[in-house]
Parts: C-alpha cells; sequence; structure tokens
C-alpha cells in the first residue's frame, strides 16, 4: 500500500476505526460478559453496548491505542510509517509527519509500538539450526553486550528468524539464561569456542562449537549472525541516533526482519490488538 491509497483507505476517524473493529472481532462482535452477538456501535465513545445485557464495551480497551488521546487516524499514521520506512524512523521525524509539535508525544508513541513489537517477538522461540554469538552495541554513549541468535532454513542455509537479547555481562550464566529465553531446547546451537558457551549442550539438542584460528574467521564460521548484527546496526545508528533504550530498537529490527515477507502493517495492526497496556520494555 503506497502513501496515497494509504490516505485513501483511512481517510477518516470512522474508516480506521471499522478497520480496528474488523481486526479484533473477525467473526463478529461478542459480548463478553453474557456471550450475546446482538449489539449496538456507539461511535461517539468507540464502544460497543450489548443489547441484551447492555455491558459496554471500548474497541480501543487493551490494545496498543489503550487510553490514549491520540486519534486512531494519527495512530494508524504512526503504524503505516514506521512499518514502510524500511530504514526505521525517528521520533523527531514521526512528529514532523504527524505534525505534532512536541516530539515526546511521538516519542511516547514509537517506544509503544516498540512494546508491541517485542510482545509478539516474545511469542516465538528459534527452532532448528541455530548460530549463536554475542556483539557489542552502543547504548548512550557505552558500550553494551547483546546475544544475537539466527535460526537457519534447513533446506537453503539462508537466515529465517533473529532474536536479540541485551545482557549485563559475558558470564556463562547470563548467555545461558538469554540463550534459553530466545531459543528452543529442541535446537542445535553452533557458537564461537567461547568458553562462556561450554555448557550450552545441557540447555539445547546439541552444542555445537566452532573453533576459529583467527577472530576474522567469526564470519566464515557463524556467518549470518554477523550479517544480522552488522544490519541491526546500520538500522540503528542510521535513524537513531544516542540510542538510550537498545533492547527495543533490538526488537524493532527483528520485528521486522521476522516478518519481511508480510504485510507489516497489517502485522502490526495485529501486534495492536495483542498488546496489554501493562506491559513494560525491560
Ligand atoms: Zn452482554
Amino acid at each position: 500500500m503506497n502513501l496515497l491509497e494509504f490516505q485513501d483507505r483511512f481517510a477518516d476517524e470512522d474508516s480506521c476505526e471499522s478497520y480496528l473493529i474488523q481486526w479484533r472481532w473477525p467473526d463478529g462482535y461478542v459480548c463478553e460478559a453474557c456471550g450475546s452477538k446482538e449489539a449496538w456501535y456507539m461511535s461517539a465513545r468507540r464502544s460497543f453496548e450489548c443489547s441484551y445485557c447492555h455491558h459496554q464495551r471500548s474497541i480501543t480497551a487493551d490494545t496498543l491505542f489503550h487510553a490514549s488521546h491520540t486519534s486512531l487516524q494519527e495512530w494508524f499514521l504512526a503504524l503505516y510509517l514506521v512499518t514502510e520506512s524500511k530504514k526505521g524512523i525517528s521520533a523527531l521525524e514521526l512528529a514532523h509527519h504527524l505534525g505534532m509539535k512536541d516530539s515526546r508525544r511521538a516519542a511516547r508513541m514509537k517506544k509503544r509500538i516498540q512494546e508491541a513489537m517485542t510482545m509478539r517477538n516474545e511469542h516465538y522461540l528459534l527452532q532448528g539450526f541455530v548460530e549463536l554469538d554475542e556483539a557489542v552495541f552502543t547504548e548512550a554513549g557505552e558500550n553494551t553486550n547483546v546475544l544475537v541468535a539466527v535460526s537457519l532454513e534447513e533446506e537453503t542455509g539462508h537466515p529465517k528468524y533473529v532474536r536479540f537479547q541485551v545482557v549485563e555481562n559475558m558470564k556463562a550464566a547470563t548467555l545461558e539464561s538469554a540463550a534459553v529465553r530466545l531459543i528452543d531446547p529442541s535446537s542445535d546451537i553452533a557458537t564461537d569456542a567461547h568458553p562462556s558457551h561450554n555448557n550450552l549442550g545441557e540447555h539445547f539438542n546439541e552444542h555445537i562449537p566452532c573453533k576459529q584460528e583467527k577472530p576474522s574467521d567469526a564470519a566464515l564460521y557463524l556467518p549470518w549472525v554477523h550479517v544480522l548484527i552488522s544490519n541491526a546496526k546500520r538500522f540503528i545508528n542510521g535513524t537513531h541516533h544516542a540510542v538510550n533504550h537498545l533492547q527495543g530498537y533490538l526488537e524493532e529490527f527483528s520485528w521486522r526482519f521476522n516478518r519481511r515477507f508480510c504485510n507489516l502493517f497489517n502485522r502490526m495492526i495485529v501486534a495492536s490488538i495483542s498488546y496489554k497496556p501493562a506491559y513494560r520494555l525491560q
């Protein structure tokens, strides 16, 4: 969908509301209190009222748009811009496109969007053959360690999905517990032969340490994890200067990469509906 088509499709608040309703209740609205399917829509309150028990339900409650003063039209445009721009979009640019004088509001929207993406990422564990390595990213001028895992297609050896996890240190126990959060136990894990990875075999089907003659060989043994690390750095450093919430940006990068063959705007609507307002990005 190009920008003109987007603006045409979501020209007003009503069209955004119907789209959200269609995704949230694909089989028609059902009252959560009594199960009745008979309800009327009160557009002034953006709510359904059950015609049987009169229970009311806001269409934005318990979604990304929960209790937000921003219109759905602005939210939809923000979701469109964040998902469409291949290089990512900063809060400042977002504020500019949405005509917001206060970029802090755009920054809060951007953070919520990253939280929604993170919640979706956390739904999936990497599986199969997985390359695992550590990288150093810069966060607010400081170096931060990140564990990076990429699962590969069995037939082609091409990357399938990627996950990143900021870690406090490079101790074996820290890296192991981060790896377990990202990767399914049935997987085979290839790593460099760093001593911190010695016990990985206890958590996964198999650990394949690739001993390198020299550090520059790392890209030969674990090619895709290194490609994804440099792509993620380019994505983050290119748009988002002085990042001080690295995990959120890594989640944004991996959410996009893992859905690169999908309609990202619609995936983002799904993420918006599954959002839990109480969730906070670590
Ligand atoms: Zn009811």
